[in-house]
């Protein structure tokens, strides 16, 4: 009896320490955690897991988080088309849009470079904003990943894939301080951030 009650509860440690930033001493508390929760909760938060993974997926021209093929963005035909504003992942695009200043299309890259991890530049998805480009509806590209060696080194690359197909790149400024993510901006830090942008050469 005590090998499988140890075996149910490793089964839910290591599923656990597949999440980032989450250790061994972290998922064990975890685990203890949801132990204590009752039914309908633990029901609740694998129904919204599974969800998340049968009911979401990429929108197909920006990577933002979808219920359908084409998100609301890319869909919509009141936002300003001649602007692309990218960011690292969907929830930076979030913040973005509570500000509300913003009314240009978006690209997600699904990640930043990180050399030192063994992610280069097939890992994001650049060459997808590259396509879009080729469209010639955009006018300009602002970068707003996160500053961080990562974010940076990804600003730089983009730079330098974009500016060859003559659409003006922009870098968000920073009042933001360095090795923050923008998700943890506020919201007037983010506005100032777009309203400071100045042109990459
Ligand atoms: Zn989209």
């Amino acid at each position: 009896m005590e090998g499988v009650t140890q075996d149910i509860l490793d089964r839910l440690i290591d599923e656990l320490k597949k999440l980032p930033g989450i250790g061994r001493k972290t998922a064990q508390r975890l685990a203890f955690f949801l132990l204590k929760m009752s039914v309908e909760e633990a029901r609740g938060l694998a129904q919204a897991i599974i969800d998340v993974k049968e009911r979401l997926r990429f929108c197909r021209w920006c990577n933002n988080v979808s219920e359908e093929e084409v998100c609301r963005f890319c869909a919509d035909p009141r936002r300003d088309r001649t602007r692309i504003l990218v960011v690292e992942e969907p929830i930076t695009l979030f913040a973005v849009e509570r500000t509300g200043e913003y009314k240009g299309l978006y690209h997600v890259l699904l990640g930043a470079l990180s050399p030192l991890d063994g992610r280069g530049p097939s890992d994001i998805k650049a060459q997808s904003l590259l396509e879009r480009l080729k469209q010639g509806e955009t006018k300009e590209v602002i970068i707003a990943t996160n500053p961080t060696i990562e974010g940076e080194a990804t600003a730089i690359y983009l730079t330098r894939l974009i500016k060859p197909t003559g659409v003006k790149v922009t870098r968000i400024a920073y009042g933001i301080p360095v090795g923050v993510d923008l998700e943890y901006a506020d919201e007037v830090t983010l506005i100032k951030s777009l309203e400071g942008r100045r042109e990459l050469t």
